[in-house]
C-alpha cells in the first residue's frame, strides 16, 4: 500500500535529543528552543517566535492576546481545520464563516469585508496548501476596520506572499509541526507576533500566566501569577527534534518540489480535457509543496476515485468537511450559512500521497491509475 503520508526522519534527531538531555535542563525554553527561534528569524524573517505544543495552542495564545470575549465575532473560512475555530470559540466568540474563493480554497476577500460588523474583533485566514491569501488586500481591510489578522500558517512554512515569507504579514501567525506537515516534531507549533506591543504579555501567557522570564533575566527574584495563560511551550526534546528537521529543510523542500511537479506534469492532460482541475498558482504566491490536490467534478466521482485507488493500493484522502456544516455548529447556531465554494471543496477535493520518501516511479503509477480511471468513465 502506498500510504498518504510517511513522516520523514533526517537521522540527526537522536543525536540532538541526546544533546538536549546532556544540557541537564530539558523542560523547555532552553538551548534548542532558542536555536529554533533564531533559525526562523534568520531564514524566514520571523522575528518574535514562541514555540508551542501545537498550532492549536499557538492560536489559543493569539486568542488570549486579542482579548477575545463572548461579545466578539471572529471571521474564519469555513473550509479549514477545526483548530482555526476552537481557540476563539473557547473564549466564547461567535464564529462567522466566510466562503472560499471560486478558484482556490483560500478565503474570499470580497465576501470577507461584507461580513465585518462592529463586533468583529479578528479575522483568521488560512493559506491553504501553503499558497498565500491576498495579504495586501486583507491587511488593508483589517487596518481600515481596526481588526486583528491571524495567519493560520499551519501549512505555510517556507512559503511567500510576494517577496516576504508567510507569517510576517498578520498581527499573529501560527505554524504547525504536526507529523502531517512539511517539517515535523511529532506534535509542535509556533506563534509569531508581529505586533511589538503584544510581546511582553505573550511571554507571560506562554509560561502559565507568570513572569518567570523576568526572574530568569534577574529583573525580579521570585515569579508570580500576573495574567491569564497556560503551559504553552514544548519541552527541549521536542525542540531538539524540530531543530534536527530544520537542518534538512532545503533537502525536504527539494524532494517535495520534484514530487509535486511530477504530479502536475503527468496530470495536466486531464485538466486540458476538463476531467479535473489542478491547483492554480497566482503571481503573488510561491509554492511550498505542502499538498498536491486535484478537484473532481462531483462527490460521487471523487469517492469512486478514492475507492479505485485503494483497490490499487494507493491511499488518497479528501480534506476538510466545511465547518459551517459541522455537528457542533449545526447544533449551536441558528444562523444559516450558504457557502457554495466551501461545500464544493469539501465534496470534490482529493489529496494525493506526498512525502519525502515517495519515489517518482510510484508517483507515475498513481497518475497512470488516475488517467485510466478517467478513461473508463
Ligand atoms: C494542522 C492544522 C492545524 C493544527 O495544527 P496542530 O499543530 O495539529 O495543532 C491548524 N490549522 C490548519 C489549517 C492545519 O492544517
Amino acid at each position: 500500500m502506498i500510504p498518504f503520508n510517511k513522516p520523514y526522519l533526517t537521522g540527526q534527531e537522536y543525536e540532538l535529543i541526546e544533546k538536549a538531555f546532556s544540557k541537564g535542563k530539558f523542560s523547555g525554553n532552553g538551548y534548542f528552543t532558542d536555536k529554533c527561534h533564531r533559525f526562523f528569524k534568520d531564514h524566514f524573517g520571523l522575528s518574535n517566535c514562541f514555540l508551542t505544543n501545537s498550532a492549536t495552542s499557538a492560536l489559543e495564545m493569539a486568542s488570549l492576546l486579542c482579548n477575545i470575549t463572548k461579545e466578539d465575532e471572529v471571521i474564519i473560512p469555513s473550509y479549514t481545520f477545526v483548530s482555526t475555530a476552537t481557540p476563539f470559540a473557547l473564549r466564547g466568540a461567535r464564529i462567522v464563516f466566510c466562503d472560499s474563493e471560486p478558484t482556490s480554497p483560500n478565503i474570499d476577500v470580497l465576501q470577507l469585508e461584507q461580513l465585518i460588523t462592529p463586533k468583529t474583533k479578528a479575522i483568521v485566514i488560512v493559506h491553504y496548501a501553503g499558497l498565500a491569501c491576498d495579504m495586501d488586500a486583507i491587511m488593508e481591510i483589517a487596518n481600515r476596520h481596526e481588526i486583528f489578522v491571524i495567519e493560520d500558517a499551519a501549512h505555510s512554512i517556507a512559503s511567500l506572499y510576494k517577496d516576504k515569507f508567510l507569517g510576517t504579514y498578520g498581527h499573529f501567525a501560527a505554524f504547525s509541526f504536526h507529523e502531517t506537515k512539511n517539517i515535523s516534531s511529532g506534535q509542535g507549533g509556533m506563534l509569531v507576533i508581529n505586533d511589538q506591543s503584544m510581546i511582553n504579555r505573550a511571554e507571560k501567557i506562554w509560561i502559565k500566566g507568570t513572569n518567570q522570564l523576568d526572574m530568569q533575566r534577574g529583573i525580579i527574584d521570585k515569579y508570580e501569577w500576573v495574567d491569564l495563560g497556560s503551559n504553552f511551550y514544548p519541552s527541549e526534546i521536542t525542540a531538539a527534534l524540530l531543530f534536527a528537521q530544520l537542518q534538512k529543510i532545503e533537502f525536504i523542500q527539494k524532494k517535495r518540489k520534484t514530487i509535486w511537479n511530477t504530479y502536475y506534469e503527468q496530470l495536466h492532460h486531464l485538466e486540458i480535457k476538463e476531467k479535473i482541475s489542478l491547483p492554480i498558482i497566482k503571481d503573488y504566491q510561491s509554492n511550498n509543496y505542502h499538498i498536491f490536490y486535484i478537484l473532481c467534478t462531483s462527490i460521487s466521482e471523487r469517492n469512486n476515485l478514492i475507492d479505485f485507488l485503494k483497490q490499487n493500493n494507493v491511499l488518497a484522502v479528501f480534506h476538510y468537511s466545511a465547518l459551517h456544516s459541522s455537528p457542533y455548529i449545526q447544533e449551536k447556531s441558528t444562523n444559516k450559512f450558504e457557502l457554495p465554494n466551501a461545500d464544493r471543496y469539501s465534496e470534490t477535493l482529493l489529496r494525493l500521497p506526498l512525502f519525502v520518501e515517495l519515489e517518482l516511479n510510484l508517483v507515475t503509477k498513481i497518475t497512470s491509475l488516475i488517467s485510466s480511471f478517467y478513461e473508463s468513465i
